[in-house]
């Protein structure tokens, strides 16, 4: 297990639709010594998902009052009224469990992640292979209206600038593939190689 002193992290940042949440999600299956950056929300909670593990769901007053007690090490108002956040509570949490601490968040967050991480922090940036692609992704997904599809899609097209913010760009084309190459990303910077 990771000594408690070796704190590192991984955040994957990418377009919404890109397919971070299932680099993500493998990552976490396969090894156990990552654990899970569980942000707090405003937004609704979707259908299958449970308080505590896929977020914590707070009211918008909740949230406020954390950002003035200043709890977040980021915090986002990711869209309109609806406010995303990584607490301090929480990366203290995996980091006392001896783990290596996993973010899926947006683009501006994973920003702010690696600029006050900095080396302890490998910030890796997935890309659809094209805008086409995305575009179909995030139609496919069918969990947006059409007013919030398309407020989905501009939203992309500002998060692609992103891509030189972070260390690493991992292209999702074949998902396979991806996963091979997200797992030697892993290997790599918590063991200095590749399996
Ligand atoms: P969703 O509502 O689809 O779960 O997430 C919307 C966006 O918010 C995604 O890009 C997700 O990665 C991002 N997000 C999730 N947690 C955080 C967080 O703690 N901070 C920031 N800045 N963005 C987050």
């Amino acid at each position: 297990m990771n000594p408690k002193a070796e704190k590192k992290m991984f955040v994957f940042t990418a377009p919404s639709g890109a397919g971070k949440t299932t680099v993500v999600k493998h990552l976490l299956s396969n090894y156990d010594n990552l654990g899970f950056s569980i942000s707090a929300t405003t937004r609704t909670k979707r259908a299958g998902e449970t308080d505590g593990v896929d977020y914590y769901f707070l009211t918008s007053e909740e949230f406020k009052k954390k950002i003035a007690q200043n709890e977040f090490v980021e915090w986002e108002e990711v869209y309109e009224n609806q406010f995303y956040g990584t607490l301090k509570s929480e990366v203290e949490r995996i980091w006392d469990e001896g783990k290596f601490l996993v973010f899926d968040i947006d683009v501006r967050g994973a920003t702010n992640i690696k600029k006050f991480f900095g080396n302890q922090c490998m910030a890796v940036f997935i890309r659809p292979p094209s805008f086409e692609v995305l575009k179909q992704r995030l139609i496919d997904r069918n969990t947006e209206n059409e007013a919030t599809l398309k407020k989905r899609i501009d939203k992309v097209i500002k998060e692609l600038t992103y891509e030189p913010n972070f260390d690493l760009v991992l292209v999702n084309d074949q998902l396979d593939v991806t996963l091979r190459e997200a797992e030697t990303i892993v290997n790599v910077f918590i063991n200095g190689v590749p399996a």
